[in-house]
């Protein structure tokens, strides 16, 4: 490992815009559950329906009511996203940022850990389960905003009167166009992708690594088992995130330049 650990600092040390790729697997040293893999809620309970979206939008309203119906009572997801705290591996790609060598991380996640960690150049391409979104402006909202009231449901844009969701996109929804350039950019500029703990399986998020290998970059894989990225990648880490990032940033800091 320690030879692996040596040969990725050398890749991000000769790269010159080196980005990640974080799904699930970097949370679940923070408590949080993946939804596929070993442990996964769908791999013991199935997959949820794949309409979600189409269904929030036939009678937001009834979403709504549902939402506050379920307030008192979290689903154990929900409220293990809201306990949760970064760990050791949000900690390390925040470092990597300030040490000037991350240039941007595209997150599948939404429990909002790579910002308390420290992340400022962030794209949630799934959104943030702690945060609202209005779906005709895309302006983001504080779930608790005084802004956004639910005296009559479902709650409206204060800016556009659009309707207001969760930024958290659902199965069926389209990616925020806002934050889909964002990623689009990042993934065509980068020499160098970092993808932790993915099963780089969700499109659009699985096309980064592959565009940055067929734009003539590298590939490197933290995780604890093959995905279906690992025979593309330059070098494939295996083991724990919170584990094998801070090894590579002290590796880092021992490789020159
Ligand atoms: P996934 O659930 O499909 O896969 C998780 C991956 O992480 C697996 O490949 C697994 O082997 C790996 N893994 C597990 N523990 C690890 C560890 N300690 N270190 C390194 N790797 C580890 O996750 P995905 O690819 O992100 O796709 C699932 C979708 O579900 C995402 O789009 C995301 O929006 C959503 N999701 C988010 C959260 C969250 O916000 N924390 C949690 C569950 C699901
Ligand atoms: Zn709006």
């Amino acid at each position: 490992m320690n030879s692996e650990i040596k040969i990725a600092a050398e890749i991000i040390r000769s790269s010159s815009y080196v980005i990640a790729l974080t799904g699930a697997g970097i949370s679940v040293e923070s408590g949080i559950r993946p939804f596929r893999g070993p442990g996964g809620i769908w791999t013991e309970n199935g997959e949820p329906p794949l309409d979600g979206y189409q269904h929030f939008m036939k009678n937001p309203k009834a979403h709504w009511e549902e939402i506050m119906k379920r307030a008192g009572s979290m689903s154990e997801f929900a409220k293990s996203l809201d306990e949760a705290v970064p760990n050791d591996a949000h900690y390390a790609l925040a470092e990597l940022e300030e040490m000037g060598i991350l240039k941007y991380l595209i997150t599948q996640n939404i429990d909002n850990l790579h910002n308390i960690a420290g992340s400022k150049k962030v794209a949630e391409i799934h959104g943030n389960s702690q945060k609202l979104r209005c779906i005709d402006c895309n302006k983001r909202f504080e779930r608790d905003d005084p802004r956004i009231t639910v005296d009559i449901l479902p709650p409206t844009c204060p800016f556009c009167h659009g309707i207001i969701k969760t930024d958290t996109v659902m199965f069926g929804e389209p990616i925020p166009r806002d934050v889909l350039m964002v990623c689009q950019g990042e993934a065509s500029r980068a020499d160098c992708i970092i993808s932790v703990g993915t099963s780089a399986f969700v499109y659009p998020a699985a096309g980064y690594p592959l565009e940055v290998k067929h734009n003539g970059g590298s590939i490197i894989e933290i995780n604890l088992y093959e995905t279906e990225l690992t025979p593309l990648c330059d070098v494939s880490l295996r083991g724990k995130a919170g584990e094998i990032l801070p090894e590579l940033i002290e590796t880092l800091k021992h490789t020159d330049k």
